[in-house]
């Protein structure tokens, strides 16, 4: 019998300080993004059952993109499944010449040790997907993406996964091409879940099941299932399994049991 398992986050922006129980409470799987190595540091020190801290180092923080350094980097990649926020930014004061240098440093890193990885691309879609493409980097879930439709179509033909937030329209990517099996939702809490149902926290991806259902014609339970199945899959190429929380990998274990 199929069991259903909590709602999936894979990109939320959460308080270093917020307490592990209050992590819990919010009943969903969440990949929270750091904007900088010293608050992945911070996060990485943590130990959570359903959160998943990411390294990161965020186009838009012109702290973090000066001291970024690839050693601590690499080192902080030994100790979790998740990247990001990573990536460019068109608006962002920090030159794209230093973002790209970053940015590939980082993807190149990935494309050796895999990991799961949430890219920013906002203003600056094609010059990413170059970057993503120079590396050869898989796991990469494009977050908040806006490409055109020619931009998404490279996009997955180099393998990228998209993950969307209640502020975006799925029927956008839906008419671009992009089937479900390449979907995964996010809240990029709290800036893309502004105008979101409530509660707007992280981890609160319903109103995104819903739309994706409505978009793709699926029911909204089929979708959380297609989501934890898409999750599964990515762990297993990626091989980062070891690097989940124990709790996380029992519920894995659970959607491919519900996939039979
Ligand atoms: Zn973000």
């Amino acid at each position: 019998m199929s069991r259903q398992l909590p709602p999936l986050d894979l990109h939320a922006h959460i308080d270093v300080g917020v307490g592990a129980r209050e992590l819990e409470g919010l009943g969903a799987v969440v990949f929270a993004a750091t904007r900088s190595l010293d608050e992945a540091e911070a996060a990485l020190a943590r130990v959570d059952a359903v959160t998943i801290w990411g390294t990161g180092c965020h186009p838009g923080v012109a702290a973090s993109q000066d001291q970024f350094d690839a050693d601590l980097f690499q080192n902080q990649m030994a100790r979790t499944a998740f990247v990001g926020e990573v990536g460019l930014d068109g608006v962002s004061k920090v030159p794209m010449e230093r973002q790209t240098e970053v940015f590939t440093e980082i993807l190149n890193l990935v494309a050796g040790d895999p990991r799961i990885v949430s890219v920013h691309s906002a203003r600056a879609t094609n010059r990413t997907l170059d970057v993503i493409e120079r590396s050869g980097a898989r796991g990469v879930i494009l977050h908040w993406w806006l490409g055109s439709p020619a931009e998404t179509g490279r996009a997955l033909d180099l393998g990228c996964f998209f993950s969307i937030n209640s502020s975006m329209d799925p029927q956008r990517l839906a008419a671009a091409g992009v089937p479900a099996e390449r979907l995964l939702p996010e809240t990029d809490h709290p800036s893309g879940n502004r105008r979101g149902a409530f509660p707007r926290q992280p981890g609160s991806t319903r109103d995104v099941e819903t739309k994706i259902a409505a978009a793709y014609g699926m029911a909204d339970d089929a979708v959380r299932q297609q989501f934890w199945t898409t999750f599964a899959g990515l762990v297993e190429s990626l091989d980062v399994d070891r690097l989940l929380p124990s709790v996380v990998r029992a519920m894995l274990t659970r959607a491919r049991q519900n996939q039979r």
